[in-house]
């Protein structure tokens, strides 16, 4: 019998940028990076949580870069949301070969490699404990993966929204460029705002603060922070609107 603890978390989103998929590469996916992911993510289904994924494509295009190089940038951002597409796909393969189902829907229909994204089959594959994985962002140029996760994670009532970075949560500063800089336990959405801090773009900041989506920041790279999180533990950064536990 598992000693384990129970989930408070029923339904989480969890957002991947394209970076976190390429572990010590400076391109594409790193096959043993998306193994372990694959298996964390078998440890939440096995618990009863259901998993939604937003995946990001900046390691392969982000629209900005290719505009900076001359790019039309509405051209670019959807080379950006195509990437997502294939992230999602090496995803799914991984998550699959540790024996899980799981669904890529896209933001943009290309129904021959994966479904379009339908709120209510989204909802549906979750419930039946499959793994979503949304791509294309939100399907629209000039947003960020981030803020997709952000709508994803309201669309389907997700009860948290978990950002995977580098750092174990959000600081006052860069910490690898800044040895005083504070990690935060607890900040609001405003003070992530006024305070500029570089966690995601203000869109998929101000979508979870009017929607009451909470949000925690935490260190992909941690191995089984993504469960002790769903069990309840105080890893990373959480911001949402309760100012009581502020430390910001
Ligand atoms: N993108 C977009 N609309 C969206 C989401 C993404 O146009 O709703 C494009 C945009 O060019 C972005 C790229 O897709 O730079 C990859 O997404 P993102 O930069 O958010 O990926 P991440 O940083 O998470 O890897």
């Amino acid at each position: 019998m598992s000693k384990k603890t129970q989930p408070i978390n029923r339904r989480i989103l969890l957002k991947l940028s394209g970076e976190a998929l390429m572990g010590q590469a400076d391109y594409g996916i790193s096959a043993d990076v998306v193994t372990r992911l694959a298996a964390e993510i078998r440890d939440l289904i096995d618990a009863g949580v259901q998993v939604a994924l937003v995946v990001g494509g900046g390691n392969i295009f982000r629209g900005m870069g290719l505009a900076g190089h001359g790019m039309d940038r509405v051209t670019g951002d959807q080379m950006g949301m195509l990437a997502t597409v294939i992230n999602a796909l090496g995803l799914q393969d991984a998550i699959e070969n540790v024996g899980m189902t799981v669904r890529v829907m896209s933001a943009i229909r290309i129904n021959q490699v994966c479904e379009d994204y339908i709120r209510r089959r989204a909802i549906r594959h979750l419930e039946k404990g499959r793994v979503v994985i949304f791509a294309a962002g939100t399907g629209n140029p000039f947003f960020t993966t981030d803020s997709a996760a952000s709508l994803r994670a309201i669309e389907i009532n997700a009860d948290l929204m978990l950002k995977a970075t580098k750092v174990d949560g959000i600081y006052s500063a860069d910490p690898m460029r800044d040895a005083s800089a504070k990690r935060y336990t607890h900040l609001t959405y405003d003070e992530v705002i006024d305070q500029r801090l570089a966690v995601m773009d203000t869109t998929a900041i101000v979508l979870c603060r009017d929607n009451g989506m909470p949000l925690r920041v935490f260190d992909i790279n941690r191995s089984g922070d993504l469960r002790r999180i769903v069990d309840g533990a105080d890893v990373g950064t959480l911001v949402d609107n309760n100012m009581t536990r502020n430390d910001g």
